[in-house]
């Protein structure tokens, strides 16, 4: 067996990793490479597999970086099965579908320049018409169940609390009576990261792929992250100022709806007085709120506690959401105070840049960042200080107050994962690590070999990995005692049973009028569903 690396090799994105059997070919996740046109040039160079070829596409979470060159992948030719979770086959949905129609909107735009000059018109990496089609292959799986691809491949999801749907892929390969065990950690969250679970620990693996991003890095204190967000908006809405915060549509936008969400609803203080509107002002975070929604059994407890008391975490009173692009004009010209999220988070394109534009040169008013901003990125400008910037044609004074709140990070810092890592009982035998930038996969190998004593390989690109090569024979049963395992399953059920019960106890508000003629077809159907699985426990039970 051959673990080959192809992408996110010494940097963060285009994760792409080949495992070759004697009779299989796997894909782990298949990226976009983001950045510097150096980097995004090479979406345009061809696999170095041919497309055809390969039976399974494992697919770790929806972030562009991890399945941007899907749509590339089935246009030349892939006609495997793609696997994921459910969640991550919803946001993946409209995710490409959306990368589709940037890839074609960036080459109309060069093509107009290059038909100036006579120049040959570029075609784009795929459309969104590709990315439609590329749909087909998604096949979705449960967080912790183990499917069997084939005679020789098992796969397992764990959560990962990176995003909605954001999985560890647990997989096992069985060739010529020997199992090994791969584990490949997708991208790694923070514990207590809002709506998300916490990254579920895994207890064995041969060999591990880990991702690296903040290797060399300590996040600063996420407690006072809400803290420091509400005060500004209150003080900013005092003074009669307008608060944008530009943030990715996927995620982050959500996390800022549920402690929006928490604070407006739950905190007695004050300033609750005032409940300044919130608008959510980009197509794609409003159709990726919807999706969350959906996917409401991938919360954490908090969430779901939340939930089962009656609350919409995801919606309250003095939130709205802005679809048309003229209602978005709009919101420029009320003069009460607001806020307004818009993506893009870095600010590089989309509605942000004209509600910069309206709102940076006025004092009263606040920009808050919350997400990481790239070098040479407009958001990173600002950030810095600029006390000027163009913006659409136009100079633009910046005298609003910049702000700027860590502690919204996706990913785990150096503590994190070096902890996930000492959690494995059956250390793997050799550690790739992938996703980082070099100082940040260099600093983490240092460490696992100094706490752990494991063995790193920090893959180049192309670097192939030859496991039959390696003396030691691997064996990956399950290490846990299976009383240990009984009485976690137990645990389990009991929790999952309380929140059913707790659902019942309920049924009075199912049969509300007002919210009967709202959702009467979905709670129906979603109620047939629910019957048919009891009845399917029943059986169980009977046998
Ligand atoms: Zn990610």
């Amino acid at each position: 067996m051959k673990i080959q690396f192809l992408g996110a090799a010494k940097v963060v994105t285009g994760s792409n990793i080949l495992i070759t059997t004697g009779k299989y070919k796997i894909l782990l996740d298949c990226g976009l490479f983001q950045g510097s046109n150096e980097l995004e040039s090479l979406n345009y160079d061809k696999f170095q597999f041919d497309p055809k070829e390969i039976d399974f596409l494992i697919l770790s979470h929806a972030h562009i970086d991890h399945s941007g060159r899907i749509p590339k992948l089935v246009k030349e030719g892939f006609r495997g099965s793609i696997i994921c979770t459910k969640a991550t086959k919803d946001l993946a949905s409209i995710m490409l579908v959306d990368s589709g129609h940037i890839q074609e909107s960036d080459v109309k735009w060069e093509n107009r320049k290059r038909s100036r000059s006579h120049k040959k018109p570029l075609v784009p990496l795929y459309t969104s018409e590709d990315a439609h089609t590329s749909l087909r292959y998604f096949k979705s799986s449960l967080y912790n169940q183990k499917i069997n691809l084939n005679e020789s491949i098992s796969l397992r999801f764990r959560d990962a609390g990176h995003i909605l749907g954001s999985s560890i892929v647990e997989l096992w390969i069985t060739e010529n009576n020997d199992t090994v065990k791969i584990v490949y950690s997708g991208d790694l969250g923070t514990k207590n990261k809002p709506l998300v679970r916490d990254p579920e620990i895994i207890e064995e693996a041969d060999y591990l792929i880990l991702e690296s991003t903040y290797g060399n890095r300590l996040h600063d204190n996420a407690e006072e992250r809400v803290e420091k967000l509400i005060k500004i908006i209150n003080a900013t809405a005092l003074r009669g100022g307008t608060v944008i915060i530009p943030s990715f549509a996927v995620g982050r936008t959500q996390e800022l709806i549920y402690e929006l969400n928490k604070y407006y609803e739950y905190t007695n203080e004050l300033e609750t007085f005032m409940k300044v509107p919130i608008y959510i002002d980009s197509p794609m975070a409003i159709s990726a709120t919807e999706i969350f929604r959906k996917n409401a059994d991938c919360f954490d407890e908090e969430a779901r506690n939340l939930i089962l008391n009656g609350d919409n975490p995801l919606d309250f009173e003095n939130l709205y959401f802005v679809r048309g692009h003229e209602e978005s004009m709009r919101l420029n010209q009320v003069p009460y105070p607001k806020v307004i999220i818009s993506a893009s988070g870095m600010c590089t394109a989309g509605r942000i840049r004209h509600h910069l534009k309206h709102n940076l040169w006025k004092a009263k008013n606040s920009i808050i960042f919350v997400g990481y901003q790239a070098e040479g990125t407009l958001g990173k400008i600002l950030k810095d200080g600029a006390d000027k910037v163009k913006l659409l044609g136009e100079d633009i004074a910046v005298l609003a107050e910049i702000h700027s709140i860590e502690g919204f990070s996706g990913h785990g810092d150096q503590k994190d994962l070096l902890n996930w890592v000492g959690a494995f009982k059956k250390k793997p035998k050799r550690i790739f690590l992938v996703h980082g930038e070099e100082e940040s996969t260099n600093t983490l190998a240092k460490l696992i070999k100094e706490q752990y004593n494991i063995p790193t390989i920090t893959p180049n690109v192309g670097y192939i990995f030859q496991a039959d090569a390696e003396t030691l024979k691997s064996f990956s049963g399950e290490i846990l005692e299976p009383i240990q395992r009984k009485e976690n399953i137990k645990k389990e059920l009991q929790q999952v049973f309380d929140q059913f019960e707790s659902l019942v106890s309920q049924t009075d508000r199912f049969i509300e009028e007002d919210l009967l003629r709202k959702n009467y077809d979905e709670l129906k159907n979603k109620l047939l569903e629910l019957q048919r699985e009891l009845l399917d426990i029943s059986m169980l039970l009977g046998d």
